[in-house]
């Protein structure tokens, strides 16, 4: 299949070709016409199978000749800032050759609002925003989402999620009625999907993640590791495997603060990345890292959704991810495009029970890895009591109210962590 069957014009055709694609991905050939169609849709597709572009290439194709002063036409919305500043560097590239001036006007927080309330006088065709910021300016006048005619939720599991729940409804409160809803991710937790069936009408629910042929190429490991041992074991992983890159996961930004430090100390070029950093420094980090002058960040899932990063071979799991869901998107920064990526996860004494939930959603079937010189000491026969995925005690079924409670909890201090 070309790109040329799918109901985009000549001039979206030529940007394309000038990003060298060579041919659709499946959520691409099965999304971009439904888009065309004026559907809504919720599609589910693998981490790093292009669904950025499958939403891109058609807002820009249905975009009406502007209005002046201009009205934004399409809002997007993303969870963190990255991916907003990401998502609006694929549409400029696709608007490139269409003959239309498309203006954009990305919206997040963490930097000087003034700079985007200049930018907003006069309107924009195609917002791209996270929520909290895209609040703020509205509540201050200085955009209105009266005539938009598409909304899209990027990473769109997360953003129903309770974290980002209150702000979602305002937003929605002030979109039309009458629109087209697209909502991307490559996860949708059962309870999210009833809600993105809520917010869509009659929504096409477009489904590639199941075809063996179409899962990303990830090797994944799992390492058996006395907790305190971690970060030894990471320098010699590196050292012995001669990663040039690794992107590590940890729990909290001070593991991540901590973490980095310590790999710096053991020379190794480390940087932090998380939620307290300056925009400044968040930015600048990725840069680096993208540009391959840092060897390790250390991240919290502020880095987990959405973020690509070419040629990203190795994801590490210093600490496991809370959610089933997390660890997809955790390890779906490598293994992008067709690449290959290694996803590997530290499992400890204290990580072990969680560890084997996660294995068992994932049907992982992954056999604990001794490295030589590093073998758990720590028992790892008995699974001492640890919170599973729901926040209850292993051991003791917590009430429906206390799963609700432990879940909101958990989302809260997410969202915290990931949004402006
Ligand atoms: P997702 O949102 O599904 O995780 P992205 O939209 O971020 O994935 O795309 C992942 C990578 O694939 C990006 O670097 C993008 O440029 C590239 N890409 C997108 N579409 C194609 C295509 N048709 N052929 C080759 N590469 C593509
Ligand atoms: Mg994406």
């Amino acid at each position: 299949m070309s790109f040329s069957h799918l109901g985009l014009s000549p001039a979206l055709l030529s940007s394309i070709a000038h990003l060298n694609y060579v041919e659709p991905t499946p959520v691409q050939s099965a999304a971009i016409p439904a888009i065309l169609e004026n559907k809504d849709i919720i599609a589910q597709a693998q981490t790093g199978s292009g669904k950025t572009l499958a939403f891109c290439a058609p807002l820009l194709q249905t975009l009406r000749p502007s209005a002046r002063p201009r009205q934004i036409q399409a809002l997007i919305l993303v969870p963190t800032r990255e991916l907003a500043t990401q998502v609006a560097a694929t549409l400029e590239d696709l608007a490139k050759h269409i003959a239309q001036e498309v203006k954009l006007a990305v919206l997040f927080g963490g930097v000087s609002v003034n700079p985007q309330m200049m930018h907003l006088r006069g309107g924009a065709d195609i917002v791209i925003a996270t929520p909290g910021r895209l609040l703020d300016l509205i509540n201050q006048n200085a955009l209105s989402l009266s005539q938009v005619a598409t909304l899209v939720l990027d990473e769109a599991d997360r953003l129903l999620e309770l974290g980002f729940a209150d702000e979602l409804q305002r937003i929605l409160d002030l979109l039309p009625k009458s629109r087209q809803n697209l909502l991307f991710s490559a996860t949708f937790a059962p309870n999210v999907e009833t809600l993105a069936f809520e917010l869509c009408v009659s929504p096409a629910r477009i489904r590639v993640d199941d075809a063996i042929d179409v899962k990303p190429d990830i090797l994944q490991r799992a390492i058996s590791v006395d907790a305190s041992r971690r970060t030894q074991l990471l320098r010699h992983l590196i050292k012995s495997e001669g990663w040039k890159r690794v992107l590590v996961f940890v729990a909290t930004k001070y593991s991540a603060d901590l973490i980095s430090t310590k790999l710096r100390r053991l020379d190794i070029a480390a940087e932090p990345f998380h939620g307290e950093l300056s925009q400044g420094k968040r930015e600048q980090v990725l840069a680096d890292f993208k540009a391959a002058r840092v060897k390790v960040v250390v991240a919290t899932d502020l880095a987990g959704r959405g973020i690509d990063i070419a040629d990203l071979k190795v994801v590490v799991n210093y600490d496991l991810p809370r959610s089933v869901d997390d660890y997809t998107h955790r390890i779906g920064r490598t293994g992008r495009a067709g690449a290959s990526g290694v996803a590997l996860s530290f499992v400890s004494a204290e990580s072990q029970a969680h560890f084997h939930t996660i294995s068992r959603k994932q049907q992982l079937h992954l056999t604990l890895e001794s490295i030589p010189g590093f073998e758990a000491q720590e028992s790892m026969q008995q699974p001492p009591t640890v919170l599973d995925v729901h926040g209850g005690i292993k051991g003791h079924r917590p009430s429906k109210k206390d799963k609700l409670r432990a879940i909101a909890a958990q989302q809260n201090s997410l969202k915290k962590e990931i949004e402006d």
